[in-house]
């Protein structure tokens, strides 16, 4: 469910014309809804009504700090990887106490930033990293509350480069020496465990997968209790996919997932956080661009847009499959064409889709990539030194730049050239 949709012929975002946009932002940009982004955190949230719970957005998937506000004005807490998530979700307005912290690498300092400013807890991913918060903690007079994320070796059965639950990947620790690690938690000072976390992978688009882990993480709970520990909240990660093949794609329903969480932990009585970024974020963006040329290759016709992978990298590095719509609505009757669709970048891996079915497009018309709200904006570099492309939101009939477009000078006056050159 989204609100891009063509009115009178027009691809809209909610009231407001995609092209109007174009025309005053320039392409290419980001394009994110209001409305989207709320109807997509309240359906997770609606799906957990049953529990005393709390959605924490994935941040890294989006992070700007205007979609923040309105998330976090909503409800949301976040879900942070590193001190600048930390930072910016804090400056957004979101409270210490609604923010957990994740990944796998964080440094004394990212810890001392969090726990001086306030938080929900950290999810911890190995020994090592454990003894550095007490340290830190301790040596802070406080106490850092802590899950311990567990690795419970479950095949997420989703794109390699973004399964994190099995023994072989970086995340957690392994579910079987999870006694020892709980125990030794137990025996640090400036600790405090809350609850066990666990986190399988990205867009599952089945809801086994989370099903074995979460039958794993139940089980670990009754074991953990009896070994006196004090478990009341699980932290039950994100990962549910979303539609990227409009009317083809048919991933598990937010509510379907709640209901099977109720099923695997209900029993259990604990406070339940979900760390969603995709759901939340992917359908609720798309990536606007123009058409440069319309090329004649050898035994193919190429669409050159002005957006490239340098904005857009899914394509290029998940094999990402994205719907690419025209913004003027194709007119009945006219037979679709088939392009590959590329960007400028000096490199064959920036296609974005071959043989794409399209409607036959000209110089100067204006694309829309859809589902391209998570991991589009955050992702996105300078390579080949094109600025970073602007990102908008709308709510309703308004709309506003809530990311400007660099100047050429801005860009690349970040450099400095040393004196003795
Ligand atoms: C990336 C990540 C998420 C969000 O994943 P989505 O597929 O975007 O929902 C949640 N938790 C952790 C720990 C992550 O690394």
């Amino acid at each position: 469910m989204d609100h891009f949709l063509y009115k009178d012929g027009a691809l809209c975002a909610e009231d407001v014309p995609v092209a109007d946009i174009a025309a005053q932002v320039g392409t290419p940009f980001y394009l994110y809804s209001s409305a989207t982004l709320l109807s997509h955190f309240k359906a997770m949230d609606d799906a957990l009504a049953w529990s005393d719970h709390l959605v924490c957005f994935a941040m890294k998937s989006l992070s700007n700090q205007a979609v923040l506000k309105l998330l976090g004005d909503a409800g949301a807490g976040m879900d942070v990887v590193s001190a600048g998530e930390y930072k910016r979700a804090r400056a957004a307005g979101v409270p210490g106490d609604r923010i957990v912290f994740s990944g796998v690498g964080k440094t004394r300092e990212e810890m001392r930033i969090a726990l001086e400013g306030g938080i929900r807890q950290f999810n911890v991913e190995s020994e090592p990293e454990m003894a550095a918060l007490s340290d830190v903690a301790t040596s802070l007079g406080v106490v850092a509350p802590i899950t311990v994320r567990v690795n419970p070796d479950v095949d997420a059965k989703t794109h390699a480069k973004i399964a994190t639950g099995k023994a072989e990947n970086k995340f957690g620790i392994p579910i079987s020496r999870a006694r020892e690690v709980y125990a030794m938690a137990a025996a640090l000072p400036g600790l405090q465990v809350v609850g066990i976390d666990v986190h399988i992978g990205s867009q599952l688009t089945d809801l086994d997968p989370f099903g074995l882990a979460y039958d794993k993480v139940a089980e670990l709970t009754e074991t953990l209790r009896a070994d006196g520990h004090t478990i009341t909240r699980l932290d039950l990660g994100g990962g549910l996919g979303i539609p990227y093949r409009a009317g083809n794609d048919h991933p598990p329903t937010p509510a379907a997932y709640g209901k099977l969480v109720q099923e695997k932990v209900g029993h259990l009585g604990c406070e339940i956080e979900v760390e969603p970024g995709r759901l939340l974020t992917g359908n609720a963006g798309l990536l606007v661009a123009q058409v440069i040329y319309v090329k004649q290759g050898e035994d193919r016709q190429f669409l050159i847009l002005d957006a490239a992978m340098n904005d857009l990298i899914r394509p290029a590095m998940y094999e990402a499959h994205h719907d690419i719509i025209p913004v003027v609505q194709p007119a009945p009757g006219v037979d679709p064409v088939q392009y590959d669709i590329v960007g400028p970048v000096c490199e064959s891996g920036d296609t974005f889709a071959k043989h794409r079915t399209m409607t036959p497009l000209q110089d100067g018309a204006l694309v829309a990539f859809r589902s391209a709200g998570a991991y589009g904006a955050v992702m996105a570099s300078e390579y080949n030194s094109r600025p970073l492309i602007p990102e908008v939101l709308v709510q309703g009939d308004q709309f506003a730049v809530i990311r400007a477009r660099p100047t050429f000078d801005e860009m690349i006056n970040r450099d400095t050239i040393p004196e003795w050159l």
